[in-house]
């Protein structure tokens, strides 16, 4: 009996020292994490391979864990969109990514060859990045929307060797372009059960699977192998091949930890598809390499599922974006006024401006900040972020990552990119190309590659500010700011503050060119549910964006349904522009909600 007690009393006391542990972030004083931070230090949080066999970015993310005696902690809950839920173990994960490896190696596939993904968020996704990864091919996922042009243009630019795919998505996408891929060897699909007969020149996966070990040695990696290959969302133009090497495990390892403050056993989801790089970095490596149980949700967004699977799963950490924010904004609140939503600890969104309304709606709503953070394709991982332990200044990107430069540029008369001391002046963000996720190349294209570096700096193509704090500013896309009478504008700013009225759920403002005045602003504007468009609510809003924009306020407003977006899910200005104006829409591959 006493024993008994005294173990309750022990098993209480560990689970308030834990509880008390996870109350304090990971990073509790940002300005001693700067000055202390080394990568050297962030690589012996790692294990490396055994021997001294270098940098492997699937070993760190599943098999140490089993090595150190995790191996029966859930890696995956997979939720299907049919209400299926499978947990998938580290210890499962690991077996099945080997299996995945050997079917590879079988394959003849070597060293570098490009094995990509075109399929929703199924759990054989997963394994089957992590088998590329282990095999040291490159792995590279395609959004599973895409249609045949978009696939076949990316199976082409990236020299594809393999490709792993449904039944499905193989007899209504990728089929009829089979003869257009001069590279692709090999397609691996997972049957659909409605369909007994297996489609020609085709490996079945279940069959493959089955035929090859789990046991797979990793071989030695190079920290600077080749590991993935990802398109960038072609928000601005055509989609460009950005790699990344092995090393980049690094980067997602220590920014998982501290600017989303992930720590072993959260639950976390990542809303992101790993057809975007948001998905892999932080929806594949950073929360394997820091032991999370993580959600993968296999549906579409919906708001209603969306707070159940928060609520039922008791997700502690969340990142989306603010596009999906914005839609449950949109969906009012009453989905989420009888939830019980006090596990979620952390909340964190990327891919675009946060505009403060949504700051402050979530603290309405779940009682904190969203926390924003910045990063591109090309940086591999977060660069800038709010953190756990700072405040968030609503509208903010918040601060760089210890291990990480920025700086705003502008070019001087000698021609060169200084640095802008003055806080209200805007410019060029641009990073110190010294960190482990930094791209190694745009694939193909190695002028443009080449582009982005000048003296000394990696240039991102956004515009930002720097306050006296040390807190940065979006301003807007290099391509997406607006001249207008002698100023500059950064078509989001107009927008968060046309969301501060009422009745505005989206706003999406382009730079329209004007006889008179040069350019003018123009909006675009879509409602909340139960609001309707009439010429009064039109006169309304230019009133206030007059009232309190002043001479960056748009001069026409128009009612749009939705706004364009890229399936990441950014605003896509250019074609707003471009259909304003009746021009050519230019690529349009990455547009949600069409097939192309
Ligand atoms: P493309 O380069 O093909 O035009 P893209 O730049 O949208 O597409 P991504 O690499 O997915 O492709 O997105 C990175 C860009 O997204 C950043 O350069 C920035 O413009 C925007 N972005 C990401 N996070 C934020 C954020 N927190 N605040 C403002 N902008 C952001
Ligand atoms: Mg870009």
């Amino acid at each position: 009996m006493h024993v008994a007690l005294s173990m309750v009393a022990t098993d209480m006391r560990i689970r308030k020292e834990i509880d008390e542990r996870r109350a304090a972030p990971n990073l509790t004083d940002y300005e001693r994490a700067c000055e202390t931070f080394s990568w050297e230090d962030a690589r012996a949080e790692l294990d490396g391979l055994p021997g001294g066999g270098g940098l492997n970015l699937a070993y760190e993310a599943v098999t140490r864990h089993v090595v150190n005696g995790h191996g029966e902690q859930t890696a995956i809950v997979w939720l299907g969109k049919r209400g299926e839920r499978r947990e998938i173990s580290y210890a499962e994960l690991d077996l099945l990514s080997n299996r995945f490896a050997k079917v590879l190696a079988g394959l003849g596939v070597q060293r570098g060859d490009r094995v990509y993904s075109l399929a929703g968020r199924i759990p054989e996704l997963y394994v089957c990045a992590l088998g590329a990864l282990k095999h040291q091919a490159m792995f590279c996922p395609l959004f599973s929307a895409f249609g045949p042009e978009p696939i076949a243009e990316r199976l082409n630019l990236g020299e594809a060797k393999v490709l792993f795919t449904t039944e499905r998505l193989y007899h209504r996408r990728v089929a009829a372009l089979r003869d257009r891929i001069p590279t692709l060897e090999h397609v691996v699909i997972v049957a659909d059960p409605k369909r007994p007969k297996r489609p020609d020149a085709t490996l079945d996966w279940a069959e493959a699977m089955a035929g090859a070990s789990s046991e797979y040695d990793i071989a030695d990696t190079d920290p600077e192998t080749p590991s993935l290959l990802h398109f960038t969302s072609g928000t601005t133009g055509t989609p460009k091949g950005a790699y990344h090497v092995h090393e980049a495990v690094l980067t997602h390892h220590v920014t998982g930890k501290l600017a989303l403050d992930l720590q072993p056993g959260d639950v976390y989801w990542c809303t992101a598809d790993p057809g975007w790089v948001t998905g892999t970095s932080y929806g594949i490596s950073a929360p394997l390499t820091n032991r999370v149980t993580m959600i993968v949700d296999e549906a579409e967004f919906d708001p209603k599922r969306w707070y159940e699977i928060l609520e039922e799963e008791r997700v502690q950490v969340w990142y989306t974006a603010p596009t999906a924010i914005r839609m449950l904004m949109k969906a009012g609140p009453e989905l989420v006024r009888s939830k019980d939503l006090g596990a979620l600890r952390f909340m964190g969104s990327v891919g675009e401006p946060l505009n403060p309304q949504a700051v402050l709606w979530a603290y309405e709503i779940f009682g904190k900040p969203f926390h924003d953070n910045w990063w591109q394709t090309e940086t591999g991982g977060i660069m800038i972020a709010n953190y756990a332990s700072m405040d968030v200044k609503p509208g903010s990107m918040g601060r760089p990552m210890p291990g990480i430069t920025a700086a705003i540029l502008r070019e001087g008369d000698d021609g060169r990119m200084h640095e802008v001391d003055d806080p209200d002046r805007d410019g060029e963000l641009a990073l110190r190309p010294d960190w482990p996720s930094l791209f190694r190349g745009y694939w193909n294209n190695e002028e443009r590659y080449r582009a982005c570096f000048r003296d000394g700096w990696y240039l991102s193509g956004d515009l930002a500010r720097r306050d006296e704090e040390g807190y940065f500013w979006f301003v807007g896309r290099a391509d997406d700011v607006i001249k207008s009478a002698g100023h500059l504008i950064g078509p989001f700013e107009v927008e968060s503050v046309m969301m501060k009225h009422p009745a505005v759920a989206e706003a999406g403002v382009i730079g329209k060119p004007d006889p008179v005045a040069g350019t003018i602003i123009k909006a675009f504007v879509s409602l909340h549910a139960g609001q309707r468009w009439s010429e009064e609510l039109q006169k309304e809003l230019l009133g206030f964006g007059r009232k309190n924009l002043g001479t960056a306020a748009p001069r026409e407003i128009d009612f749009t349904e939705s706004l364009p977006k890229t399936r990441s899910g950014k605003i896509m200005r250019r074609l707003l522009k471009a259909r304003e104006l009746g021009l050519p829409e230019g690529d349009t591959s990455t547009l949600e909600g069409e097939e192309h």
